[in-house]
Order: C-alpha cells, then structure tokens, then sequence
C-alpha cells in the first residue's frame, strides 16, 4: 500500500468496537475526579519549544530526542518566525496555564485534568507509540493553599488506586520513593558520582554519559548488564534532610491508614528534572516490557523554573494506550455494542416511514439500525442478524395497519407489535 495510505510509523487509527473500551475508561476517570472535586483544563497540542526545554529539562530524554519541533514561519513582518513543539507531556502545559491566567492569585489549590494525545519521536513497539494518549491530574497551588502538604500526595495516590479499581484493572503495583528536594538531589549526585567513579567504564555509553551530566538518571538505565552495578550504588533515602524524610513518612503513614497498599523503591526516579520529593509509578504485569501504567510525583520547584511564582504542585500521567492494553490482557474487552433493533422496509416506497420510524425510536433512546428498501427480505435478516437483538419489519401493509412485525433472534420468538407500544415492547 502507498505510503500515503497509512496511518504514520508510530500512529493508529482507533475503530469501533475498541473506542467503546477508550470511551468507558475516559467516563470511568471524568466520574472519579469529580468525586474528588478536580475540573478539566485543555491546552493546546502545541507550545512554544521553550517552556519544554525548561520545563521538562534538556537533558531528558523526551527533550534531548523525542520532540516533534518545526519552526513556523512568520505570517507578517510584525510576527517572528517562533519554534513550536507538539506536546511531550502535559504537565509543562498545565503549569503555563496555571501562570499565565494567574490562577496562584485566588489563594486556592486547583485541582486539574486532562485527557488528550501527546507526542514523541520513539521507536514504537507494544505500549509504545509516537501519537499516545494520557489521562492525568494535577493538584498545584500557592504554600498557603496547603499544596506542600503529604496529605495532596496521598489523596492522589488513594484516588489512583480507586480509579485503577473502578476500571477493572486488578493485580497493579504501586511503586514508591521520595527523591527529596532539589539540595538533597544535589548532595546525592555528588555522593553518586564518586561512587560510579570506579565502576562507569563497565556501562553502557549512556550511563557514561549521565555519570558527567546528571547521575541520577543513571538509575532509569534499563540495560541488563548495568543492572548489578546499579543494585550496589548509595540510595538516596541516605542523602535527604530531615524534612523531606519527614514529608515522605507522612505520605506513607496516610496511605497505610487508607489500606493503599504500595513497595518502597529507593530506585525508582522519574526521567523529569522537576520532580521532588514523592515519585511514583504503577505497574502491571499485563504489559510485558512496557509495565509503567502511569508515573508521576511532586514538582515543587516547576513553576518558578519556568518563570513563574512559587507552586508546589504534585500530579500523574497515565497512558491510557497501556489501560486499554491491560484491560485487554484481563479480557474485559468491549462487546460489540447490541443494537436494539434493526428496522427493515420492505421496498424503497416505504424508506421515508422507516425513517420516521426510527426517528421516534431513537428520540425514545433505543439504538437503531436503519436499513434499505432495496434490499430482498433475505439480505434485511442477515445485516439484521450480524448487529441487532431483532429486526422489526416495515412494509406496504405494516404502514396501512400500524402493526408491526418483530422477530427476536436470540429466542427466534416472532410479534405483532402495535406501533404505539413498540418502544415499551423494545426496551424491555
Ligand atoms: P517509559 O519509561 O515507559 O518510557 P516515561 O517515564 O517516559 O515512561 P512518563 O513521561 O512519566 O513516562 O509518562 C507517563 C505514562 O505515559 C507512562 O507511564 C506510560 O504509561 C505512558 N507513556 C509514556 N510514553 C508513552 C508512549 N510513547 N506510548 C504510550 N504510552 C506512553
Ligand atoms: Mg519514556
């Protein structure tokens, strides 16, 4: 097939059935968060490339090597030309939102989510695409509004694992650490780089690489090899202060007294440099080797790295492509939908009751299957058969009478069905 034909490397379209499953998990996560009183925000797909280059770090991954980034010409002379990015991520985003409507102005916490495609230049393989969608949350506001506080952490992580519950995903992991703040991180990767001093040569060349230029990521490496060199290197729970130490026991005392059950990782840190103190992911077996259904943690320092005022801030992005994968694996797909009916005119004269009358059965909320009166009685119960729970027949003589013939497939039972008792005789 010509290139032109399919959808880009990395891209997918999405068909019925399967986005009935996409549309059950969204409906699922819009009915948790308004339980927990967030609201949803929108950005744009696109942002200047800056506020990702500070905002998420240029040294990351997605920064350094997954970004879809073009320049866009200026339209008048007044405009100049302004290097444009899709989005990585959401979080950068929601924080410019957050400044640029001055929202730390109302002394509240916000609440925020989000459900929408991002974008990276990766290799796509399962669970890994360039065009991926991500279902997340951000709760961000001034010191006053109580947004440092652990509690934010642990409600977020209780209402996570309520949501995973309520989707029907069973057998998840939550993974836990606290990477302190940014002096602790700073201390760690000093005591991190004297430690892999001796030992950098044996690794791979992006671990030498980190090892000079942020030491900490040498922790997300995923090559085997390095793995038993990574297991002997300092944690950093040894290297935060007393305040995040406390910080971090009091997320895990709320979580245990709300029976949220999680494993401590003093490995586990996130790819984003503005993370802080509590970093988190959940996992699931399903998946194979892309486990990660979600990530996410705190980012007290994000606001101000991006210019604006001080906003503690805490928030997760899960791919929802790994919820419909997993919910899959589970064998919860989605049932094709059961159309109530299927109504077959009989000739094409009768076509414009037909569509009267599945006009009066839709609008009576019934989900309907119109037909054509050109088709021969025979073909009318085939499609019928292949969707619909019945077929209600419609000709010459059904239009005269007002009576109508319905024949349920599943019990083979045929009726005669007066037309103003149709739509009770259906839903039932
Ligand atoms: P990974 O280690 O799997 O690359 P990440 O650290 O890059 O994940 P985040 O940036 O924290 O992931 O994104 C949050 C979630 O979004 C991930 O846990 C994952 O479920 C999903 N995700 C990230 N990248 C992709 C992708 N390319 N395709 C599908 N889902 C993705
Ligand atoms: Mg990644």
């Amino acid at each position: 097939m010509s290139q032109t034909l399919k959808a880009v490397r990395g891209t997918r379209d999405l068909l019925p059935p399967e986005t009935a499953l996409w549309n059950r998990i969204e409906a699922t996560a819009r009915a948790v968060f308004a339980r927990y009183n967030f609201g949803e925000i929108r950005t744009p797909i696109f942002e200047d490339t800056s506020l990702f280059a500070r905002g998420v770090g240029e040294e990351t991954d997605i920064v350094s090597k997954e970004m879809y980034t073009w320049e866009d010409r200026a339209r008048a002379q007044s405009e100049k030309a302004q290097s444009l990015t899709l989005r990585p991520e959401n979080t950068a985003g929601v924080v410019r939102a957050y400044i640029e409507h001055k929202l730390g102005e109302t002394g509240q916490l916000q609440k925020l989510y989000y459900i929408g495609p991002q974008f990276r230049r990766e290799r796509p393989q399962k669970g890994r695409y360039r065009q991926f969608f991500q279902i997340g949350a951000e709760v961000i506001g001034p010191p006053s509004s109580g947004s440092e506080s652990p509690l934010r952490d642990a409600e977020v992580l209780e209402m996570l694992a309520t949501l995973l519950d309520e989707l029907g995903i069973t057998g998840w992991t939550l993974e836990l650490n606290s990477v302190g703040s940014a002096a602790d991180r700073a201390r760690y990767n000093e005591t991190l780089r004297a430690a892999l001093a001796p030992v950098v040569g044996q690794m791979c060349e992006d671990c030498q690489r980190r090892a000079v230029t942020n030491p900490l990521r040498v922790l997300d490496c995923k090559v085997p090899e390095d793995q038993p060199i990574i297991e002997k290197l300092p944690v950093i729970a040894d290297s935060l202060d007393q305040e995040s130490k406390d910080h971090f026991a009091a997320v895990l005392t709320a979580l245990d007294a709300g029976g949220v059950t999680y494993k401590r990782n003093p490995r586990l840190v996130r790819g984003l440099d503005y993370y802080t103190r509590t970093t988190f992911e959940f996992t699931h077996g399903g998946l194979g080797a892309q486990n990660a259904l979600l990530g996410g943690g705190r980012y007290d320092g994000l606001s101000e790295a991006i210019g604006g005022p001080k906003a503690p801030g805490i928030g997760f992005a899960m791919g929802e492509d790994r919820l419909v994968l997993t919910l899959q694996a589970l064998d919860q797909k989605a049932a094709p939908p059961q159309v109530d009916a299927y109504v077959a005119p009989l000739g094409e004269t009768v076509n414009p009751a037909a569509l009267a009358l599945a006009r009066e059965l839709r609008r009576a909320g019934l989900r309907i299957e119109l037909g054509d009166g050109s088709f021969r009685l025979k073909k009318s119960f085939e499609a019928a058969d292949n969707v619909a729970r019945r077929i209600v027949i419609l000709g010459e003589d059904e239009v005269q009478s007002g009576i109508l013939t319905v024949k349920d497939f599943s019990t083979g039972v045929q009726s005669k069905v007066p037309r103003a008792e149709l739509v009770s005789f259906l839903k039932q």
